[in-house]
């Protein structure tokens, strides 16, 4: 094997694993961010529908105290009728009465209606609420979870990465650049060949390079693709 192959791919696994881990890490804070999206929607939710159901709520109570106006008004004219002295006067109070009664009948029927869109809103409500606090628990539980996951990504990073820098000083500094270059444009620097071809783009070897990069004992690289070639045996 010729020198510095094993050392490489060992390198090269150090920094598959650390992009991999380190693309895990990144993606954490915005999953948080997304959770605790989720757990806002839901607040806002349950928050308008307690609004919802404490306007519905007003609007009856100012119902119920027209209604009790209108009942008030029913009570002193009727009482005022034993006062009257003119017939004109009399039934002009009576047809009054009557008008007070009339919308007394409407608003009790208006003040139903408002107690029974209450019912219907405060199940809302619950439900909101119901959800809100699911959500509240799932996202606090998730959040923990990832937290707890990003702290272990962390410190496994940071093992690697020293793993990596003392595996970087064991490689000859020509050969290291050169794979620094294919790592970036390539993402992956040593392929392995089979069935006669480059493992990294697919390109056909001649038979006679096939058989010399079997060999592993000078470095090869893909003349398509410029990969460092080797035979995993
Ligand atoms: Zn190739």
């Amino acid at each position: 094997m010729w020198d510095g192959l094993d050392k490489l791919i060992e390198l090269q696994q150090l920094d598959l694993t650390i992009a991999k881990l380190d693309a895990e890490a990144r993606a954490i804070p915005g999953a948080i961010g997304a959770l605790e999206g989720r757990l806002s929607e839901a607040r806002e939710a349950f928050e308008a529908a307690k609004r919802r159901s404490d306007q519905l709520q007003k609007d009856r109570r100012a119902k119920e105290r027209e209604l009790e106006e209108a009942a008030q008004g029913a009570k002193k004219k009727q009482a005022r009728l034993f006062e009257i002295k003119t017939n004109e006067e009399y039934s002009a109070v009576l047809k009054e009465i009557e008008a007070l009664k009339v919308k007394s009948s409407q608003l009790e029927t208006e003040v139903l209606e408002w107690m029974e869109a209450a019912d219907v809103t405060a199940r809302a409500v619950a439900e909101a609420e119901r959800v809100f606090r699911a959500a509240q628990r799932d996202v606090e539980a998730e959040r923990r979870e990832k937290e707890v996951r990003l702290a272990a990504l962390q410190k496994e990073l940071a093992g690697l990465e020293a793993a990596r820098k003392g595996q970087a000083s064991r490689l000859d500094g020509e050969l290291l650049r050169m794979y620094a270059r294919l790592m970036k444009s390539r993402d992956v620097a040593v392929v392995p060949v089979a069935d006669g071809s480059c493992q990294g783009c697919g390109m056909t070897l001649t038979p006679q390079t096939y058989a010399e990069v079997k060999r592993n004992d000078r470095m090869f690289t893909c003349p398509s693709c410029n990969r460092i070639l080797y035979f995993p045996g």
